[in-house]
């Protein structure tokens, strides 16, 4: 089994790649869904959640109030830095376990593993990583297809990349880089030639 890093800033495609990764019999593990998987109701971490920032967190139905905790957690290192310790720990674990279980279950799989911050918070180190493939696009790029696709701002989608590792950093980490400034069937034929690069060399 390969285990491929699969990152880029907000709005760069990543969500876009991984589909089309999918349709080409690639697994996925999204690090987005594996975070909302681990905030389920009755999961160590909501309980942790909910001891440190009360029940205004959780909703009537008992599932984690997102919009809540993110008002409570924004612009609050100290309370972001509690959430993050409660919830990185749990996302990698979680991760691993779904690495290990398809390593038993499907030995010759190819496995991009999505990870929208992989570059922010080390995640090369955390994951037994084969390579990474950053998609790449231009800031304004991102902004424009960002503000059509999405309820945001010109001025959100700016600070959330402005937030994020610079499009130099993230392309440092990169052992294959995967353009999306074209349409959609330019992204195709990257992930078809990224195929063939990772075939070439790891397969
Ligand atoms: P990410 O998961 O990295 O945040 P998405 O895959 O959600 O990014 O892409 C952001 C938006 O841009 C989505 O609405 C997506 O459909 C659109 N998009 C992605 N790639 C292209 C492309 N090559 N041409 C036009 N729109 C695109």
């Amino acid at each position: 089994m390969k285990v491929i890093g699969l990152t880029g800033g907000i709005g760069s495609g990543k969500s876009t790649v991984s589909a089309l990764l999918e349709g080409r019999g690639a697994k996925v593990i999204d690090a987005d869904e594996v975070a909302r998987c681990v905030v389920e109701p009755g999961k160590p971490a909501l309980e942790a959640i909910a001891a440190h920032f009360g029940s205004a967190v959780v909703d009537e139905a008992g599932r984690l109030d997102r919009a809540k905790l993110s008002e409570i957690v924004f612009g609050d290192r100290d309370e972001l830095h509690f959430l993050n310790s409660v919830t990185h720990p749990a996302v990698a674990a979680e991760i691993l376990d779904r690495l290990s279980g398809l390593e038993k279950s499907d030995p010759d799989a190819l496995v991009f593993l999505a990870v929208p911050l992989l570059v922010e918070t080390g995640g090369a180190k955390r994951y037994p990583l084969d390579a990474t493939v950053v998609v790449d696009v231009a800031p304004d790029i991102a902004i424009a297809r960002l503000i059509r696709s999405r309820p945001m701002s010109i001025d959100q989608a700016k600070a959330r990349i402005g937030a994020q590792a610079s499009r130099a950093d993230r392309l440092k980490a990169a052992d294959f880089v995967i353009d999306n400034s074209g349409t959609y069937a330019n992204l195709e034929s990257e992930v078809d030639r990224l195929f063939e690069a990772i075939e070439a060399q790891y397969l």
